[in-house]
């Protein structure tokens, strides 16, 4: 609605000078007129009265659409502008769907009611033939400009509500990795790539050792700051094709394509170490991490959760045998 009030002041800055230019003075003055309205919506805008700014710039459209058709005649065209506001109705935020259907169909009986009104009726300020087509031609040029224009708008909000729904889908909100879905949407791809080519594929299950005991001594929140952590860590060291995921509470998933159940491992307890050298900073104190990882790595034809299984495993004899340490799953 912004952009709306802006390129709408913008066009009526044009139609001051045309005007005057023509010297069709009292349409020239008109504009003015508009121009401040349209200044005066954006500040409502800005000030959030979202409701009185769209009425105010359909007003405005309606009257200098009515004033004008009546000063120089139908033949112009500025009743054409009246079909713009339709669009700005409904992209308006107005929270009353009924209220926009009343809207709009008002603006419908208003332009039928011109149409019949004013069509013939002489204009009070007669302007060349010439004059009055180039007019007609210009305003048909700018409503489909509007047109344009607006439809160019609701496309963008479309497209970014789409790209937010998706990441809301897609990602896990306190870390911004992949979530537990999406991960398991690209292993079913990877395996699917490798049942024509085939390739390894390996997979790493890490867990923050004794993260119970973080959130019991330091509180929730420092948990979270260590879970962000350690997720910076991870996406940071690992490779651009490789996907990294909150699988749960404070363990992650990493899914490594086309690398073998060694360098997995080297690349697990390259991870480790990493990770063993944070330290979060929270209130007066700075909290050490330590993981445990576990890394499998996909055989044959066998389906997804079946590595997942076994790296599971991994992790669990990993913890038993003491933690901060990488154990690899036999094939
Ligand atoms: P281990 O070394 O055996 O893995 O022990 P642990 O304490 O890490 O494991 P445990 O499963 O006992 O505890 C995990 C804790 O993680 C329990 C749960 O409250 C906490 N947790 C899960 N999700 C979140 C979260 O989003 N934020 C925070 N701060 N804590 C979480
Ligand atoms: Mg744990
Ligand atoms: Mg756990």
């Amino acid at each position: 609605m912004y952009q709306i009030a802006l390129v709408a002041g913008a066009t009526h800055v044009l139609f001051v000078g045309l005007f005057y230019g023509m010297g069709a003075k009292t349409l020239a003055l008109i504009n003015v007129g508009s121009v401040l309205l349209f200044g005066f919506s954006y500040v409502c805008l800005r000030l959030r009265r979202n409701m009185l700014a769209t009425s105010l710039i359909v007003l405005e459209i309606l009257g200098h659409a009515m004033l004008a058709v009546r000063v120089i005649g139908w033949d112009s065209g500025f009743h054409y502008y009246l079909l713009v506001t339709v669009p700005v109705v409904v992209i308006s935020r107005m929270k009353l769907p009924w209220f926009r259907a009343a809207l709009i169909s008002l603006l419908l009986v208003l332009y039928i009611g011109m149409d019949y009104t004013m069509r013939e009726l002489p204009p009070l300020d007669v302007l060349s033939k010439d004059m009055l087509s180039m007019l007609r031609y210009f305003n048909i040029a700018t409503t489909f400009l509007l047109l344009a224009y607006l439809a160019s708008i609701y496309m963008k909000l479309v497209m970014k509500a789409e790209r937010e729904l998706r990441l809301l889908a897609t990602t896990d909100p306190l870390t911004q990795l992949l979530n537990r879905r999406s991960l398991l949407e690209v292993a079913e791809y990877e395996l699917l790539q490798r049942k024509r080519h085939p390739a390894p594929l390996a997979f790493v299950l890490a867990d923050i050792d004794h993260f119970k005991s973080i959130n019991d001594q330091h509180g929730h929140a420092a948990g979270d700051a260590v879970l962000q952590a350690v997720s910076q860590t991870l996406r940071q060291a690992l490779r651009e094709q490789d996907s990294v995921a909150r699988w749960g509470g404070e363990e992650f998933l990493v899914l490594m394509p086309d690398a073998s159940l060694e360098v997995a491992q080297s690349v697990a307890e390259r991870l480790r170490k990493q990770i063993s050298t944070i330290e979060v900073p929270f209130n007066d104190t700075h909290i050490k991490v330590r993981m445990t990882f576990g890394v499998s790595s996909h055989q044959n034809d066998e389906p997804v959760d079946a590595p997942i299984n076994r790296a599971d495993a991994a992790l669990y004899r990993g913890k038993v045998a003491g933690r901060d340490q990488v154990v690899a799953a036999p094939a």
